[in-house]
C-alpha cells in the first residue's frame, strides 16, 4: 500500500479536520477593496487639481501627460509601500490565455552605495517585456522584436500578495513595437470605445442627455476542485487539466444530489477563504454554490465594467489556484476535466448600460422606453443572427470542444433563448398593423405591445441555449470556463456595435425621406425580427432534433476548433474588425494562427502524456497482476485439478493481453500519426490533421485503459480513481 496513488489517498482522507480551521468570514464592508488603489485612495494621496485632471481623463478616454503620470506614480509607490510592498509589475494577459507578470523592485541603487526607493512616471506609463516569449502569430518575426506594456488607467492598480510578499500590479495592455496587439485587453478596449459610440448614437434617438454607454459584464465561473496530493498522482491532470483515463465511478451525478446541495464543509472553508481574498482586492464575489456534477462549484462576482469584470476575472482565476494550495486544493478551471459528467462554463451575462443609469436590454414602463428596449433587444438578436460563426470561433479551443458539440452538450450551434413573454412579443410586434401615415403616437404605440414587467425570477430558464435573455441581460454560457472572456467580448460587441451602426444608416434614411421617427424605428425592428428569425429557439438545445432542425434553418454546426476559426480570416470579417478599429488585418491573421497553434499544441501534449501513461505505468501494472494470474493457474494445475478451477483466471489473464496490447499498439500507432502530422507546414492543415487523425486515438485507448481499470487488482492500479478524485471529503 506503499504506491504513489494509496499514499495521495491516505493523505486525502486525512485533510478535512486540519483544513478548515483559521478561516473566517471577514466583514466585507472592512476589507472590500483594501488591496486597491481606488479613485477614494487616490484622492487622498493626489493634488486636488491633479485628481481633478485624472477623473476627467479616466471619463473621457484621453491620453494622460507625462506630468500627470509622474504625480500618480509617486501616489501609487507611497500607498503600495506604506502597505509593505517591495515590487512593482505591468500585469497584462498575453495570447497565453493566462496573465504575467515581471516584476522590478522599486529601490535603486544611487551613486553613494545607498539604495533609494524609486518609481516614476516612466515606469508607470510604460514597460519593455521580453515580448520574444509570449505568441504574437508572427508579428514580431516579421518587424520589430520589442513589445512593449501600457498603463491602462481604466482599471486600479491593486496590490497582489502572496507568502513570498506584496506586489504592486499595474494593468496595462500588451503591443508590439510596430503598434499591433500582442495581448487581450487592447482590443478589448477599442470594442468597448465602438460600442459606446455606436450605442450612444443609437441613444440619441430617445434620449439626448446619455453622454456614454458602458457595457457591463456578470461572469459566473464554475470549477472543480481536486484534493492536491491526489492531483499529483494523475499526470494527466497535472499537465493535461483533465482525466484522459478513468472509468466513471459508479455513482457519478445520477442521483443529482449534489446540486445546492449543502457545500462539504472542507469545500466551504476554501469559499470563505477565496471571498475574503477577492474582496480585499475588489472583486465583488458574491455568489457560491455547488455545481451539478460531484466536486464542480460555482463562484460570482456583481457585474461590473466589462473591462474590469475581465481584469477581475483573470485575477480571480489566479487567486483560485493560490488560495486553493492553501486547503490542499488544486482548481481545475479545464472545461471538461471528466469525460460522462458535466463539463464547465463560464457565462457571461452582458447589458448596456447609460451613464443616467438606464439598462438599455431592461424592459422600459412607457411606451417610448419600451420602443428603446426593443431597439437595442432586435440589434442584438440580429447581429448574433448574422455574426453567429463570428461568436463560435470566439469560444472555440481545444478544451472547450469536449463540451460544445462534443457528445455532450451544450451545441455548437448558436441559437437565442428569449423566454415565452418575450418571443410573443416580438411576434406581435412584427405582426402588427402600424398605419403607414400615422397621424398622432397614439397610432403608433398600437404596435408596440405593452412589455409587462418581468419579473426576473420568473424568467424561464433554459440552461441548453447558449445565448439566452434573462430579464435585463443576455447571457453568453457557452463560453469555457478557462477561457479569458476578452475574447467573446471583443466578438459581442464588435458585432453589436456594428448592428447599431447599420441600423442608424437605415433608420436615418427613412426619417430623411419623410417618415416619422418612431415609424421608422419600429419599421427597421420589424424587419430584423423577421430576418433573424432563425437564430431564435426556445426548445431543447441539447436534443438531437434540434441539430437536426437547426440545418434545415441554415444554422452552422461546427464541431471542432480549427474549422470554427476559418470565420475569423473571412475577408468580410477581417473588413468588419478593421472598420471598428479593433484589429487590423494582420492583428486578426496573426490571432488565427496563435489559436490554431495554441490548439494543435494542447492536443500534442495529451498524446504525449497519454504515450507515456499508458507504457510506463499503466501496462507495467497490468503485466504484474497478470504474471500473479499466471503464477496462481500453473499452482492450481501443479495441484493437478482440472481446467474448470482456473479457466476464469485464464480467461482474465487473456483478457488483460487483448486490452493491453491493444492500449500499447494504439499508443505507438498515434505515436506515428503524430509524427506524420507534425511534418505539416500549413497551421491549420497541422490543426486539422491533430483533430482528426491524432484525437481519435485518446479516445480509443482511454476505452481500453478503462476495461483495464474495472479488471486489475485494485491495489496495483497506479492512478487515482475517478471515484476517489470526485468524492471530496
Ligand atoms: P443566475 O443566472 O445564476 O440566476 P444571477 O441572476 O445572480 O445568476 O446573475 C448572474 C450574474 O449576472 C451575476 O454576476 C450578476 O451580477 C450578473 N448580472 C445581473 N444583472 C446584470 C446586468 N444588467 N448586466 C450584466 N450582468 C448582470
Ligand atoms: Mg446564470
Amino acid at each position: 500500500m506503499s504506491s504513489p496513488r494509496f499514499k495521495a489517498a491516505e493523505l486525502a482522507i486525512s485533510r478535512p479536520s486540519e483544513d478548515m480551521e483559521k478561516v473566517e468570514s471577514l466583514k466585507p464592508t472592512s476589507i472590500y477593496g483594501k488591496n486597491v488603489f481606488t479613485i477614494a485612495k487616490m484622492k487622498d494621496y493626489l493634488s486636488k487639481s491633479t485628481y481633478k485632471e485624472l477623473i476627467q481623463i479616466i471619463g473621457e478616454g484621453t491620453k494622460i501627460s507625462r506630468e500627470l503620470a509622474d504625480q500618480i506614480a509617486q501616489a501609487m509607490k507611497t500607498w503600495a509601500i506604506s502597505n509593505g510592498t517591495t515590487h512593482y509589475t505591468h500585469w497584462f494577459q498575453p495570447l497565453t490565455g493566462t496573465t504575467a507578470e515581471k516584476h522590478d523592485a522599486f529601490f535603486e541603487p544611487d551613486e553613494n552605495g545607498d539604495a533609494i526607493e524609486k518609481f516614476s512616471g516612466d515606469s508607470l506609463v510604460q514597460q519593455e517585456p521580453d515580448a520574444s516569449s509570449f505568441p504574437s502569430g508572427g508579428i514580431r518575426n516579421t518587424f520589430e522584436a520589442r513589445g512593449y506594456t501600457a498603463w491602462d488607467p481604466s482599471s486600479p492598480a491593486f496590490i497582489f500578495e502572496t507568502a513570498a510578499g506584496k506586489t504592486l500590479c499595474i494593468p496595462t495592455v500588451f503591443v508590439s513595437y510596430t503598434g499591433e496587439s500582442l495581448d487581450y485587453k487592447a482590443p478589448l478596449l477599442k470594442a468597448i470605445e465602438s460600442i459606446d459610440k455606436a450605442a450612444i448614437d443609437v441613444v440619441q434617438y430617445f434620449d439626448k442627455s446619455v453622454t456614454k454607454v458602458t457595457a457591463s459584464l456578470g461572469i459566473e465561473q464554475e470549477y472543480f476542485l481536486v484534493d492536491l496530493s491526489l492531483f499529483h498522482a494523475r499526470p494527466d491532470l497535472q499537465f493535461t487539466g483533465r482525466t484522459l483515463f478513468g472509468h466513471m465511478s459508479a455513482k457519478g451525478q445520477q442521483l443529482e444530489d449534489h446540486y445546492f446541495g449543502a457545500i462539504p464543509e472542507r469545500v466551504l472553508a476554501y469559499m470563505v477563504d477565496l471571498e475574503n481574498e477577492a474582496l480585499k482586492l475588489g472583486i465583488p464575489l458574491k455568489t457560491r454554490h455547488n455545481e451539478v456534477a460531484p466536486s464542480q462549484f460555482e463562484c460570482a462576482p456583481m457585474f461590473e465594467e466589462i473591462n474590469l469584470a475581465i481584469d477581475h476575472n483573470q485575477l480571480l482565476m489566479n487567486l483560485m489556484e493560490q488560495v486553493a494550495v492553501r486547503h490542499h486544493f488544486k482548481v481545475l478551471l479545464h472545461e471538461k476535466p471528466y469525460s460522462g459528467i458535466n463539463g464547465s462554463g463560464k457565462h457571461n451575462n452582458w447589458s448596456l448600460i447609460t451613464n443616467t443609469g438606464v439598462n438599455l436590454l431592461s424592459p422600459g414602463k412607457t411606451p417610448k422606453n419600451n420602443l428603446m428596449f426593443l431597439t437595442f433587444f432586435v440589434n442584438t438578436i440580429k447581429a448574433v443572427y448574422e455574426h453567429a460563426d463570428l461568436l463560435r470561433a470566439s469560444i472555440a479551443s481545444h478544451s472547450n470542444d469536449h463540451r460544445l458539440g462534443a457528445n455532450e452538450a451544450p451545441p455548437a450551434i448558436i441559437s437565442i433563448f428569449l423566454g415565452s413573454q418575450l418571443d410573443e412579443i416580438l411576434e406581435e410586434v412584427e405582426s402588427a398593423r402600424v398605419a403607414k401615415k400615422v397621424k398622432n403616437d397614439a397610432n403608433l404605440w398600437h404596435g408596440i405591445p405593452k412589455i409587462p414587467d418581468l419579473k426576473l425570477d420568473n424568467t424561464d430558464r433554459n440552461r441548453t441555449s447558449p445565448f439566452a435573455f434573462t430579464g435585463n441581460k443576455f447571457e453568453f454560457r457557452a463560453v469555457g470556463s478557462s477561457a479569458n472572456s476578452a475574447l467573446p467580448m471583443i466578438v459581442l460587441n464588435a458585432i453589436v456595435a456594428n448592428q447599431l451602426i447599420e441600423f442608424k444608416t437605415e433608420v436615418d434614411k427613412q426619417i430623411k425621406k419623410g417618415t416619422k421617427k418612431d415609424l421608422a424605428l419600429l419599421n427597421v425592428i420589424r424587419r430584423y425580427i423577421k430576418e433573424s428569425k432563425a437564430i431564435r429557439f426556445e426548445g431543447n438545445g441539447y436534443s438531437e432534433e434540434w441539430a437536426l432542425e437547426a440545418e434545415t434553418r441554415g444554422l452552422s454546426n461546427i464541431k471542432s476548433t480549427p474549422k470554427a476559426l476559418d470565420v475569423y480570416v473571412k475577408e468580410e470579417n477581417l473588413v468588419l474588425f478593421e472598420k471598428l478599429g479593433i484589429y487590423s488585418k494582420r492583428e486578426s491573421e496573426a490571432r488565427h494562427e496563435i489559436l490554431l497553434e495554441n490548439f494543435f499544441k494542447k492536443l500534442q501534449i495529451e498524446a504525449r502524456i497519454i504515450g507515456e501513461v499508458v507504457t510506463s505505468q499503466i501496462a507495467p501494472a497490468c503485466f504484474i497482476y497478470q504474471n500473479e494470474l499466471i503464477q496462481n493457474v500453473k499452482g492450481l494445475k501443479d495441484l493437478g485439478l482440472s481446467k474448470e478451477s482456473y479457466s476464469s483466471q485464464i480467461n482474465l489473464v487473456e483478457r488483460i493481453s487483448k486490452h493491453t496490447n491493444l492500449i500499447l499498439e494504439k499508443a505507438e500507432e498515434m505515436r506515428q500519426a503524430r509524427k506524420r502530422a507534425n511534418t505539416i507546414e500549413d497551421t491549420r492543415e497541422l490543426a486539422i490533421a491533430y483533430d482528426e487523425i491524432v484525437k481519435p486515438y485518446f479516445d480509443e485507448i482511454r476505452y481500453h485503459v478503462n476495461k483495464l481499470e474495472k479488471i486489475i487488482d485494485d491495489n496495483k492500479w497506479p492512478l487515482p480513481k475517478l471515484r476517489e478524485l470526485l468524492f471530496l471529503r
